[in-house]
């Protein structure tokens, strides 16, 4: 990628159809470097198929995506090894322990064995995961699942980190302390790109956000813009007077 591509993330007219359903329909997304940006819209908005078009889980129908100055279809391989993923679900090896999936994920991610082990510790710790480190996965809160995912995609240094839902159905405590690594990672120069319903959420972390419902962007800018373009109190009032639909009704 040159020094001078700005954008982290750039989709112009992207569309996914399934059979006749468009998912996505016609987005266009410019994400600069350096930023938390937000993708937020109620279940079934299209976020997760989108973010998949991004690091290419999902072929696009039409339209073109450069994510990090790569295609995620015709170049994943080097794309992946540049960002970290967390998707909507888990995906841990529910039979062996903490650390034992972290090795593995940091095998498959071209992490060099000299400083694998080394790693692996820091991010345990930076987690507040390294008691656990022996644990095996099924015996583990939802809580420190989660936790384990999200430094799990750090493994390999990644210039973005993508996020479907970081904290969805997790306590306060555990979405707090979520919170305050992805500010972390964030201020260490990482772009971040996460997905949400929760407006609280988004107010809190994103520099920049759009808004998404049935497969459209609706709205486009900072959190406290929006908020006094459209006359509200937060975010979820700002959405509720765009759709005339009650995002708290939609976990
Ligand atoms: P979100 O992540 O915003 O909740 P999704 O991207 O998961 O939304 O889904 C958007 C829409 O696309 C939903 O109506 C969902 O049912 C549909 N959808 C997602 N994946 C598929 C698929 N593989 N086949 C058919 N429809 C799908
Ligand atoms: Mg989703």
């Amino acid at each position: 990628m040159s020094l001078a591509e700005p954008l982290a993330v750039d989709c112009s007219q992207v569309v996914k159809t399934f059979g006749s359903f468009a998912a996505v329909n016609s987005v266009d997304l410019k994400i600069p470097k350096g930023q938390c940006f937000g993708l937020l819209g109620p279940n079934g908005a299209g976020k997760s198929t989108l973010i998949s078009l991004l690091y290419g889980a999902l072929y696009r129908t039409s339209g073109s995506v450069s994510v990090l100055g790569f295609d995620p279809q015709t170049q994943a391989h080097s794309l992946r090894a540049k960002m970290g993923i967390v998707t909507q679900e888990n995906n841990l090896d529910m039979s062996m322990s903490v650390r034992e999936n972290m090795e593995m994920y940091a095998r498959f991610q071209g992490v060099e064995s000299a400083v694998r082990g080394q790693r692996i510790d820091e991010l345990l710790e930076f987690m507040l995961l390294s008691h656990k480190s022996d644990v095996v996965i099924e015996k583990l809160s939802g809580g420190m699942q989660r936790r384990l995912v999200f430094v799990r995609a750090l493994l390999s240094n990644p210039k973005l980190v993508i996020l479907d839902e970081p904290t969805t159905g997790l306590d306060p405590a555990v979405r707090q302390l979520l919170w305050d690594k992805i500010m972390e990672i964030k201020q260490s120069g990482v772009t971040v790109l996460l997905t949400t319903h929760y407006m609280d959420e988004a107010e809190r972390l994103c520099d920049d956000l759009v808004i998404m419902n049935e497969g459209k962007i609706i709205e486009t800018g900072a959190p406290k813009v929006l908020i006094q373009k459209h006359n509200s109190q937060h975010l979820e009032e700002v959405f509720l007077k765009i759709t005339g639909k009650d995002l708290a009704k939609n976990d």
